[in-house]
């Protein structure tokens, strides 16, 4: 017998089935970014055949409200009219041109206008691209070697930056990821998220080698874990006094938690700052900036070199100055009133429902740990220590009911203004049921935390 919530699923979806046994003979786990696999929740992933405001279609025509909105980047919902426009009169203007554009000009001003520490930008094409780009800079401009980040923050799957910890202060990273070499990862050191104590520790030790920290602005991928009061003017006030650089990541927070992201709840003037997702309403486009006197030390102005045959996409950058030009104050209330209500519901049907939890915030984007004793999540270890099963449960209990959630419990939540009313109260119809899934999960059978087979780096989409 097959249940809504428990496998096999009664909602299994044989379209997505069919796609998937073709996409894993042709594609390496089925999928062109891993945790689309479902690998951390099991069942089959589902193959999309449409997207339309708050809502998704699979191939199996089932509609999902999408909490996921692409991983972050459709703050305004799916297919948002204005931004279908201007993506489709650009591609009729010319899909490519490898020359400069008005229209790049216009995003770089953009950006620059709502980042205080931003004088110059450079465009690429992702979030992996902005952050490599954005480290050779830093050591370019410091002729330094290591870089700092911390564990369970990801930064894009660059090779220096997928080194994990070891355990301890000041630990040199270690290559755990088949393909990095020992060189790569050596001149990274992790530590942990949220102490400021070992940041200063590795910078007593070793501050003349360090060219930079990294960090996420507020983490959104070990779960939404954000900085802790002080945390990142500890980082600049340590960087700077040591003369390294500090490189503020926010591709996934960036014009999201609100039109100048993090910065604009937290400020935390950054040397570099990295961006993405939103800034590319839903086409391949990122972004790196920061000081101009640091910014300039790029080719052609400056020796560092950096380019791309696509890197400022005329197609792109409509969705993306179309986007960030429809994220009015209305766009940001919307997603804050709906994130409000959302965690509001789903801590409150866990609670109903007896399980231990936590929902923690970064403005807008917030996630649900099932950690057994409910406290405050500060870092990776604490992420670690959930009940990822009971994620599991409540996941596909509410995929049943048509709530497309991220399918690992190691991800933010993403909200859209395009959720109205009547999405956000399906939402709360289907959440009472999936927190009783959860509770069902018994902790002591369940096996311990499924997380990304590469979590300690905080890898992600
Ligand atoms: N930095 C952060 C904070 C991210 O969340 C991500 C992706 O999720 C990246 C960098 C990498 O961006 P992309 O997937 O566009 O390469």
């Amino acid at each position: 017998m097959t249940s809504l919530d428990s496998p096999p699923y009664a909602y299994e979806a044989p379209a997505s089935a069919d796609l998937f046994g073709r996409a894993q003979r042709v594609t390496p786990g089925g999928v062109n970014s891993p945790v689309r696999a479902f690998g951390a929740v099991g069942g089959t992933p589902r193959f999309m055949a449409q997207g339309q405001g708050a809502y998704l279609t699979d191939a199996d025509g089932r509609r999902y409200v999408d909490l996921v909105a692409s991983w972050g980047p459709l703050i305004l919902g799916h297919a948002h009219p204005a931004v279908v426009e201007a993506v489709t009169a650009a591609a009729r203007r010319g899909l490519t041109f490898g020359a400069p554009t008005e229209g790049e000009v216009e995003l770089a001003e953009e950006i620059v206008r709502r980042m205080p520490p931003v004088e110059e930008v450079r465009l690429v094409n992702s979030g992996t691209e902005a952050v490599l780009s954005a480290v050779r800079l830093a050591r370019g401009v410091t002729g330094r070697r290591v870089v700092v980040k911390f564990a369970g923050c990801y930064h894009g799957h660059v090779d220096a930056l997928l080194a994990s910890a070891g355990s301890g202060v000041a630990t040199l990273g270690l290559p755990d990821t088949p393909g990095v070499t020992t060189g790569a990862a050596a001149d990274t050191v992790v530590l942990p998220y949220n102490d400021a104590a070992a940041v200063e520790a590795v910078f007593a030790e070793r501050g003349s080698e360090i060219a930079a920290v990294i960090t996420e602005a507020a983490v959104g991928n070990m779960g939404v874990v954000p900085p802790l009061d002080g945390f990142n003017q500890a980082l600049r006030r340590v960087t700077a006094a040591h003369g390294a650089l500090l490189i503020v990541d926010e591709v996934m927070t960036g014009f999201r938690v609100s039109r100048s992201g993090w910065y604009g709840l937290d400020p935390v003037d950054a040397d570099l700052m990295t961006f993405g997702k939103v800034m590319g309403g839903g086409l391949p486009a990122a972004a790196f900036g920061g000081r101009a006197d640091l910014m300039e030390h790029l080719a052609p102005a400056g020796p560092v070199y950096q380019a791309g045959t696509l890197s400022g996409n005329p197609v792109a950058v409509a969705a993306g100055l179309t986007t960030l030009r429809h994220c009015t104050p209305e766009v940001y209330a919307r997603c804050d009133q709906v994130a409000v209500t959302l965690r509001g519901a789903a801590s409150a049907a866990l609670f109903a429902a007896g399980v231990p939890h936590r929902v923690q915030q970064a403005g807008s984007m917030f996630s649900v740990f099932f950690v057994p004793d409910e406290r405050q999540v500060r870092d990776y270890d604490d992420a670690r220590s959930q009940d990822a099963a009971r994620y599991t449960a409540f996941f596909h209990a509410m995929l049943a009911r048509g709530v497309y959630l991220p399918p690992s419990a190691f991800e933010s939540w993403f909200v859209s203004a395009a959720l109205d009313d009547e999405a956000v109260e399906r939402v709360l119809e289907a959440l009472p049921a999936a927190a009783r899934a959860a509770a069902a999960v018994d902790p002591s059978s369940a096996p311990p935390a499924e997380e990304p087979a590469d979590a300690a780096t905080g890898m992600s989409t």
